[in-house]
């Protein structure tokens, strides 16, 4: 099969071509898998920092890719949920050791042994791939392949991160940052919580233009001050200056929530403007996000198929990943970018 893989850590300022397209030996699904003819694969800023050594995989070479849909080619031993041809979808989540005290309580993203899809195990930048099965997804009718890449990553962990506010209907929510997740996050409080106000924090004029027409209620440069304090706020950027920023629009009590897998080292300087009354005091708390457990992934999906939520798209070829990649670093970006891989 065609896979583009990643041989080694690169700094993107110097190699923009990261990934090399190979030819590699079909998977096999081992029992308790099922192997997936891919369809389309969502690009990520997590395989930015997968490349670039900020959470890089164990070995090499690997198929990054970790949003992924396309149907059911073969089933190993046991695995009896799937028929040969029934759409699936596959998130960050590969696997998880299945025993321990998180994962018996559906916390398998906290696992010890949490494997991620296209970092620990080949993912979806490749023609064909394996997955177990119980980390595989059902795609409803109402999505195209390419219009549920996206939700995947952006969407399972923006729905994650929406539950970790602790958010109830009225409380007012405010998002930093406004890419691919956050924009999936106003439609998910628009719907859940109809009641709540949101407020959007973003560096570039676009994007705050964008939040008010999707339904924001105010919009401003990262370091405004809204004219009312708020109960959680959730970032998504990857650096340091919003996270200091939103503390001080917090409530008493108030919670950011910082979804991020790694923050980018460039502001880390910009923690010493951290004043503890400013920014901490009156019990307010920061919480991170890490990866997504089973249940985020089922719920969302049933969630984005109820509102319901289309992302805009931009395809490209598989051969394009890298170009595609180096678009998403110097923030090129118009819709959620996903690679084409069988139709
Ligand atoms: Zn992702
Ligand atoms: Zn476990």
């Amino acid at each position: 099969m065609k896979a583009m893989v990643l041989n080694r850590i690169w700094n993107l300022k110097e190699n923009h071509t990261p990934l090399q397209m190979v030819e590699l030996a079909d998977p096999v699904p081992k029992a308790g898998e099922i192997l997936i003819k891919v369809s389309t694969c969502g690009v990520c800023h997590t395989e930015l920092d997968e490349i670039e050594g900020r959470t890089p995989p164990p070995r090499f070479p690997m198929v990054l890719g970790h949003q992924v849909v396309g149907r059911v080619e073969a089933r190993g031993s046991d695995a009896t949920q799937y028929r040969s041809g029934d759409r699936v979808g596959v998130g960050w989540i590969f696997s998880s050791c299945g025993d321990c005290e998180y994962c018996r309580k559906g916390e398998e993203n906290l696992c010890e042994g949490f494997e991620a899809t296209g970092r620990d195990a080949p993912g979806g930048y490749a023609e064909y791939m394996c997955v177990p099965e119980r980390t595989a997804f059902g795609i409803p009718d109402t999505f195209s392949d390419a219009q549920a890449a996206p939700l995947l990553c952006a969407g399972a962990i923006g729905y994650r991160s929406l539950r970790l506010t602790d958010l109830t209907d009225g409380q007012r929510l405010g998002l930093t940052g406004f890419g691919a997740s956050a924009h999936l996050v106003l439609k998910m409080v628009q719907h859940r919580y109809p009641r709540s106000q949101v407020f959007v924090f973003a560096r570039s004029p676009r994007e705050r233009d964008f939040a008010m027409e999707l339904g924001a209620v105010w919009a401003g440069d990262t370091e405004a001050v809204p004219p009312v304090r708020l109960d959680s706020i959730i970032d998504t950027t990857p650096a340091w200056k919003p996270v200091v920023e939103a503390l001080k629009n917090l409530k008493p009590a108030g919670r950011l929530v910082i979804n991020a897998i790694r923050k980018e080292a460039r502001d880390q300087e910009y923690l010493l403007k951290l004043d503890y009354p400013e920014h901490l005091w009156l019990e307010k708390e920061i919480k991170s996000v890490a990866n997504v457990a089973i249940r985020d992934l089922k719920e969302f999906i049933a969630l984005a198929a109820e509102i319901p939520i289309k992302p805009e798209v931009q395809e490209f070829e598989l051969e394009a990943a890298n170009q595609a990649l180096m678009e998403l670093k110097e923030r090129k970006i118009r819709g959620a970018k996903v690679l084409n891989i069988s139709s």
